[in-house]
């Protein structure tokens, strides 16, 4: 057909109310509607939807828009009736949720001609009755959303996405049309070469975002630090993300626990409760929420921003899409990931099982993690170099590397011997493969080449192999070198890298991160004990009687100053003094609205009277910080939570608490089934025998119970005292059971 300019425009006015094109939607556009094969890649929220749904508006037929989230259909079709005001008809959707009645009328409508959208899940796409059915009507075009879960190399490996090209030919031919939001470029070969459109036009715009600031971190007390940056951002909407579902109940507690407003999600949860986490979220009732990745897709918030992975992703793409829901709007969008080489080698173990094919595709995604994580260029210029996307800015001024950049050497002779070394095995090797051979490691591959007795071996082992991989990595990006795309990761050299050697020149390399290998185990069970207990310690608002003694001094100071109290330090500064304790300058730093300046001129006081204040009651200050606030506990559960923190025996503190033994285990009881865990070891240990709680430990583990008071007390009653029983029991669910 032909489509003027004028009614494409008209078009997109009419129904989807817009004034102009995003990007290359008009030439996309025009291009399907002249029927040629498209290949959209467009960046989260880059409009791609649009591509297909105008033109499918405009042309004769139906369009089928192969996608694979069920979820999602029907606000998609939803949508697109809301732009062709009553015309239900005019989009549908065919998947595993509708019932016979529901399809026939579906069906109706398609024989009609009046639908001009069908989308279609890949599992109903591959169903023979329906294949026979669609042969049927006329297909204007076909749409391959989210494209790249046809590719292994993807981060969302559908298989059924292969059968769409038989499937095609069956129906019978129209112009494919497909999208996606990452791809790689060898995800970009695989979408082209199975969905059998080698020539289609290719419509690339940058994955650059500029607005958003990605910093990994060292995981060391991420839990803590979690809370604490969630807290300088109050009211801010934010997805943290862990990669199993009891991390996310644990952090969304922990994050309840200090008084930040956050729910978990994952595919554990019941599907309603899920739902209602979502809309809590999106309708800002709760500010944050902690997600395994099955939290994400097709969310459309855009004043999402901040997007914290607690554990690090499974590869660049998960991590590049992850992050990229952060920022819609193009406003602040703050990305922090934590890192531990220890996380990646779970990620290894979770593997073993799979078939060998796949185990070596996710361990070959995981070194580019590696890669992307230690690496200390800058983290734009790697994520767009991972998906063949120059950039040429040196500095992009929103990356923890580029804010804070490392010393740059010239890797000159560095670089020609791995050039070397890469065209005297041509061409044939991987990455890690080479590093092992210039630092002289004998691996088993190295040894199985007989690698470790060419002149090579060691040639470089004045650095460790992470030297040379880093290395190697910064000559991918400079385009030295490639990796091949078919066998993915064989490294070539290129012509530029040919020349290079030929006339070399100089070449600013850095080297790469050193991260902790101090053990990160997520099962700081007892930091997190600790840190519940001293935020109830300080409760909502802080020490109270710190805070008044801080106002006192203000006040004198300010007087004797001159000035009014509020100008050395605000309300909120002195808040967080009385929960943070800063007994530094440096320390005091951490709190609101404090500058250097203020802290230099007006600090000295404050902190030496916390200082003395610290001293004088014994106060455990945090190391670092404080977590805040017990949102629901009552006053008389902070005082024993805080009374157990400072380590009092449970006589005194009942005693202190006018209560009786029995009355004060009732309430500790009631304390740990809401999750929160108490270290009563300090007084446990000094009143029943060690054997006793072996014991104890041994019938609670044991399969058969079920381990609620009264079976305990009926089972063990008659050789144990009630006490031993319920401190054992106590000691059990905050260390075993949970
Ligand atoms: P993608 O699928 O690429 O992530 P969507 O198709 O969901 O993106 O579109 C993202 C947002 O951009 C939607 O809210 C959509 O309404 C909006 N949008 C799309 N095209 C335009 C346009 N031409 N002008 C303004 N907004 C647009
Ligand atoms: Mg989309």
């Amino acid at each position: 057909m032909t489509a003027t300019s004028e009614s494409i425009h008209r078009t997109l006015k009419d129904f989807f109310g817009f004034d102009s094109f995003k990007g290359e939607q008009e030439q996309v556009i025009r291009s399907l509607l002249e029927g040629k094969d498209c290949f959209v890649l467009m960046p989260t929220g880059g409009g791609k939807s649009l591509c297909y749904q105008l033109p499918a508006l405009m042309m004769e037929g139906t369009a089928i828009v192969v996608s694979p989230l069920i979820a999602l259909m029907k606000n998609q079709v939803d949508a697109i009736r809301g732009f062709v005001a009553g015309n239900e008809s005019v989009a549908h959707f065919f998947n595993s949720s509708l019932n016979k009645q529901q399809m026939d009328e579906v069906k109706a409508d398609l024989r009609s001609g009046k639908t001009k959208i069908l989308y279609v899940a890949p599992e109903s796409l591959a169903k023979g009755e329906n294949v026979a059915f669609l042969k049927t009507i006329k297909v204007s075009f076909y749409a391959v959303d989210e494209a790249h879960c046809i590719s292994e190399w993807g981060h969302d490996f559908r298989p059924e996405y292969r059968r769409i090209r038989p499937i095609v030919d069956t129906i019978g031919n129209a112009p494919i049309i497909a999208l996606t939001a990452t791809a790689t470029p060898k995800v970009q070969s695989d979408i082209l070469k199975t969905l059998g459109i080698p020539d289609a036009l290719v419509f690339k715009s940058s994955f650059n975002r500029p607005n958003l600031y990605y910093e990994v971190k060292d995981k060391l007390d991420a839990d803590k630090d979690i809370v604490r940056f969630i807290r300088q951002n109050p009211g801010k909407s934010g997805i943290v993300y862990c990669l199993s579902r009891r991390k996310v109940e644990e952090m969304a507690q922990f994050l309840q626990i200090n008084g930040i407003k956050a729910l978990p999600y994952h595919a554990g949860l019941d599907a309603k409760v899920r739902a209602e986490n979502q809309d809590k979220f999106l309708m800002e009732d709760v500010d944050v929420i902690v997600a395994t990745i099955a939290f994400g897709m097709g969310i459309d918030k855009p004043d999402i921003r901040f997007v914290i992975h607690y554990d690090i992703p499974k590869s660049v793409e998960s991590y590049y899409q992850e992050t990229g829901r952060a920022g819609r709007d193009g406003q602040e969008g703050v990305c922090i990931t934590y890192y531990s080489y220890k996380d990646i080698q779970k990620l290894e173990k979770f593997m073993q099982g799979k078939p060998v094919a796949e185990q070596e595709i996710g361990k070959q995604l995981l070194n580019e993690v590696v890669a992307y994580a230690e690496s200390s260029q800058c983290r734009r210029k790697l994520l767009l170099g991972y998906f063949g996307e120059d950039y040429l800015v040196d500095n992009c001024g929103l990356c923890d590397n580029c804010l804070h950049p490392k010393k740059v050497f010239d890797g000159r002779l560095e670089m020609k011997l791995v050039l070397r070394l890469i065209l005297s095995l041509k061409e044939h090797f991987k990455l890690e493969h080479l590093a092992a051979i210039l630092a002289g490691n004998d691996t088993a591959m190295v040894k199985s080449y007989n690698h470790d007795k060419i002149q090579y071996f060691g040639a470089g082992d004045e650095h460790s192999e992470r030297f040379w991989a880093a290395v190697i990595h910064q000559g991918l990006i400079m385009h030295l070198m490639d990796k091949e795309i078919e066998s993915y990761g064989l490294i070539h050299v290129t012509e530029l890298g040919k020349q290079f050697l030929e006339n070399p020149w100089p070449l600013n390399l850095v080297e790469d991160r050193q991260f902790s290998s101090v053990d990160t185990d997520d099962d700081d069970d007892d930091e997190m004990a600790a840190s519940a207990a001293a935020g109830a310690m300080r409760g909502g608002g802080g020490d109270a009687q710190l805070l008044a003694l801080l106002k006192d001094l203000r006040k004198d100071l300010a007087h004797k100053l001159g000035l009014q109290p509020w100008i050395l330090f605000g309300d909120p500064a002195l808040e967080d003094m009385s929960i943070l304790y800063p007994i530094t300058i440096e320390e005091l730093r951490n709190c609101q609205g404090v500058g250097e300046g203020k802290a230099k001129k007006y600090g000295k006081e404050f902190v030496a009277l916390i200082a003395k204040y610290v001293e004088e009651n014994e106060i455990e200050r945090p190391d670092d910080f404080v977590v805040k606030t017990t949102a629901g506990k009552s006053d008389r559960k902070i005082k024993i939570i805080s009374q157990i923190d400072r380590r009092l025996a449970l006589d005194d503190i009942a005693h202190n608490m006018d209560m009786d033994m029995i009355d004060l285990l009732d309430e500790i009881e009631s304390i740990v089934s809401t999750g929160t865990k108490l270290n009563l070891n300090y007084y446990i240990n000094t009143q029943i025998d060690d054997f006793i709680i072996d014991e104890l430990f041994d019938w609670f583990r044991s399969e058969s119970v079920e381990g609620t008071l009264d079976e305990a007390l009926g089972a063990l009653g008659s050789d144990y005292s009630e006490t031993e029983i319920r401190l054992c029991r106590l000691k059990f669910l905050c260390e075993v059971a949970s």
